[in-house]
Formats: C-alpha cells, structure tokens, sequence
C-alpha cells in the first residue's frame, strides 16, 4: 500500500501538506452564528426539529479530504472556495438561529466562491465522516435561487 499526503496541497514535509490556504478559506465565511437581535441571557435556543437541519454539517471535522479531491479546486483553488468551507457555510446559513442568511448569500454570489462545483461528487466520495458536501453545496446554489423568486 502507498500513502501519499493530500493532493494538490504544497507538501511541508513527509506526509504533511501546508493548509493555510484551505484554513484561510474557511476563516473567510466568517463561520460562527451571526445575529442582529439582542443577546439572550441564557442562550439561544432552537427546536430539536431545527437543530435535527444541521445533522450531516456539524460534524465535520475539517480534514480536508473532500477540497483536495476536488477537482474544481485542485485548478481554482485561490477563488473556489471548495467543499468543505462551503460545508460549513451552509451549515450556517440553515441554523434557525442564524440571522445573517443574506450576508451569507452575498459573500457568496461569485462566479468563483460557490458556482465553480460543477457537481463531479468527488468530495462526497472522499469524506471520512459519511458526509455529503455535494448536496450541502446544492442546498446553498438552491438558497440563491429561492431568493431571487
Ligand atoms: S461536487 Fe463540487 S465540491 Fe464536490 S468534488 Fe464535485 S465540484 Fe468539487
Ligand atoms: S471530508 Fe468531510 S469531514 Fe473532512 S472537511 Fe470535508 S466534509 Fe468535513
């Protein structure tokens, strides 16, 4: 069996690639809930059927296999933002608690951040944890349309 580091990652040594671009990336989104409304004092609270909405999202873990299988990142990925920071970005855009879905979209709007996935289903193959990213980038592209109608 051969073991090689991620792909398409500059190699710092051995078997470890230098993510910085990928953690920026991710830094970029702003990824942390996002509200106008006045600070509860407890806590903010959600539904169990809402928070059952970020099942296939919280979980990820950042690796990074899926944006290093991704073929629209290996050629873009200095403007494609790539699965997993798009993971994460939906993640947040479907929080019932989040209030910034508009400011999540706009960040987004960009003929590179979001639309260069052409859907080749690469991330979703590589994903350690059973997630989908795929569908999660859909779901976003989806959010784009609806607020437009
Ligand atoms: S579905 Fe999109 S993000 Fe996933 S591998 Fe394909 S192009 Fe990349
Ligand atoms: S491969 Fe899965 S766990 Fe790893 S960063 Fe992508 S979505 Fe997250």
């Amino acid at each position: 069996m051969k073991i090689y580091p991620l792909p398409h990652q500059p190699v710092v040594k051995d078997l470890v690639p230098d993510l910085k671009n990928f953690y920026a990336q991710y830094a970029s989104i702003e990824p942390w809930l996002q509200t106008v409304t006045a600070t509860p004092e407890k806590e903010w609270k959600q539904s169990y059927q809402d928070r059952a909405k970020l099942d296939g999202m919280y979980e990820c873990i950042l690796c990074a296999c899926c944006s290093t299988s991704c073929p629209s990142y290996w050629w873009n990925s200095d403007r494609y933002l790539g699965p997993a920071a798009l993971l994460q970005a939906n993640r947040w855009v479907q929080d019932s608690r989040d209030e910034a879905t508009g400011e999540w979209l706009d960040n987004l709007e960009d003929p590179f951040r979001l639309y260069r996935c052409h859907t080749i289903m690469n991330c979703s193959k590589a994903c350690p944890k059973g997630l989908n990213p795929a569908k999660e980038i859909a779901e976003l592209k989806k959010a784009m349309v609806d607020r437009q109608v």
